[in-house]
């Protein structure tokens, strides 16, 4: 029989559970998994809620920001990220810690109009009425301007094909102020069209954040990089090379920076950030100059390690769930920040410390010999082995031919006998 998905979003929580065990045939094991994980007050955070899904957090340590002892929580499901972040910290620590450079922190929106027959005529209306346009905006959510922000400027671009982009510039304070901007820029828009005779075609914040940049910078000297029979030397113009490799080939580009996004989405998810901004915003700014790029650039010259990223990090401690997320608040208190800008100069930090531990793992003793002791654990949970099993597992695990999850429940059954 078919489940009744119909009006899914009315029904209670008791009803949607027993509907989807239905339809899935689920087991009563099964079934409890979802009152295992639920949390009555997420039902305000999302639609059709069923359960919450637990994700491992952890704390990255040894970082110095800007002379700032810190300790990151970081929320992962993949092995190795903490490590490596604490790791890429511990070096640059010895080195006197990350600094960071924040100018600004504005989120950009846009008002999109179309079927513009002189688009540069349509502009020159709009930059004219600017101040009357930065009032409206200010009007649509006074709260910011009462807090010290609000509308600041605007920006015309016109895109072609008889399209404009209305730019207009926000400082948000404290928030990521994707919601606080949406009704500012549909307000505008109002007006606008009133002005230009035209309907616009559309009002959105861009997640290319360019106005809120951050810049992470560590110089290290090279004696603290020396790893096995790799001189500090050495594995400086390795990584100066990795990083060259980065700037000039998007295959490369692209695992340079998931490994940067790594660490920034970690302590995105664990401060209740929309993390899905921040990897779009990061990666369009990758490829800002047409050609996909590595965020970070890392240049040696014999005895300095000089390591740069910079990215737009619109982050916010205040608004989204965060309001209604204690672990994102308690996690705020173990960053000890109480300003969006300080949190995303540390989020900064983590990014940078993450590409040099992935750097310096890779251009030496490769990747895998670091990682693969966690692999073989995930492995081993995943193959059933209890936590009582896992020594054993894991040992005969690191001297078996092949590191596979058949292998693996292999070697459990065999040593349950
Ligand atoms: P909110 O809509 O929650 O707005 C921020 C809230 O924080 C407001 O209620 C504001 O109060 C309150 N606040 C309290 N103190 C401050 C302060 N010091 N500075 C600023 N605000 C303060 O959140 P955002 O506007 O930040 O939007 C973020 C959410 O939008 C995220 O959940 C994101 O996922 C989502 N989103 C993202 C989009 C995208 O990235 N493309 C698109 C749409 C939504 P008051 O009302 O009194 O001003």
């Amino acid at each position: 029989m078919t489940a009744d998905f119909r009006h899914f979003y009315q029904k209670t929580w008791a009803e949607r559970t027993a509907i989807v065990a239905e339809q899935a045939q689920l087991t009563p094991a099964e079934r409890a998994l979802f009152k295992k994980y639920y949390l009555p007050e997420h039902h305000q955070i999302i639609e059709n809620y069923l359960t919450d899904y637990p994700l491992p957090m952890g704390l990255a340590v040894n970082f110095v920001v800007d002379g700032q002892a810190k300790v990151v929580p970081m929320v992962t499901e993949e092995p190795s990220v903490i490590a490596a972040a604490s790791n890429g910290a511990k070096i640059v620590k010895r080195a006197g810690g990350f600094k960071t450079t924040l100018n600004q922190r504005e989120m950009i929106g846009q008002i999109v109009l179309e079927q513009l027959t002189a688009p540069a005529e349509t502009a020159a209306v709009i930059e004219a009425h600017q101040a009357e346009l930065l009032r409206v905006a200010d009007a649509a959510h006074p709260s910011l301007k009462k807090r010290g922000g609000g509308a600041r400027r605007i920006r015309t671009r016109v895109l072609g094909q008889g399209y404009l982009s209305v730019d207009l510039f926000v400082d948000v304070q404290a928030a990521m102020g994707a919601n606080m901007l949406n009704t500012m820029l549909e307000a505008v828009a109002k007006s606008i069209g009133v002005l230009t005779k035209t309907d616009p075609l559309m009002s959105i914040l861009s997640n290319f954040a360019t106005a809120s940049l951050v810049k992470a910078e560590c110089a290290i000297p090279v004696a603290l990089l020396q790893a096995g029979r790799y001189s500090g030397k050495l594995v400086a113009a390795k990584i100066a090379a990795a990083s060259t490799v980065a700037q000039i080939d998007p295959y490369r580009a692209t695992t340079h920076n998931k490994g940067i996004m790594n660490g920034i989405d970690a302590v995105a998810i664990a401060t209740g950030n929309d993390w899905r901004a921040l990897e779009s915003g990061a990666h369009a700014y990758a490829a800002k100059d047409g050609h996909y790029r590595g965020m970070s650039s890392w240049t040696s010259d014999g005895q300095t390690l000089r390591g740069t990223l910079s990215i737009p990090l619109p982050v916010g401690i205040v608004g989204g769930s965060i309001k209604i997320n204690e672990l994102a608040q308690l996690n705020q208190r173990l960053l000890q920040v109480d300003q969006a800008g300080d949190l995303a100069r540390i989020i900064a930090a983590v990014g940078l410390a993450q590409n040099l531990a992935a750097l310096r793992a890779l251009v030496t003793t490769g990747i895998q010999q670091g990682h693969m002791h966690l692999q073989l654990k995930s492995l081993a949970l995943a193959a059933g082995a209890t936590p009582a099993e896992l020594p054993a597992v894991l040992q005969q695990l690191e001297l078996a031919p092949q590191q596979d999850l058949a292998t693996t429940q292999r070697l459990i059954t065999a040593l349950r006998q």
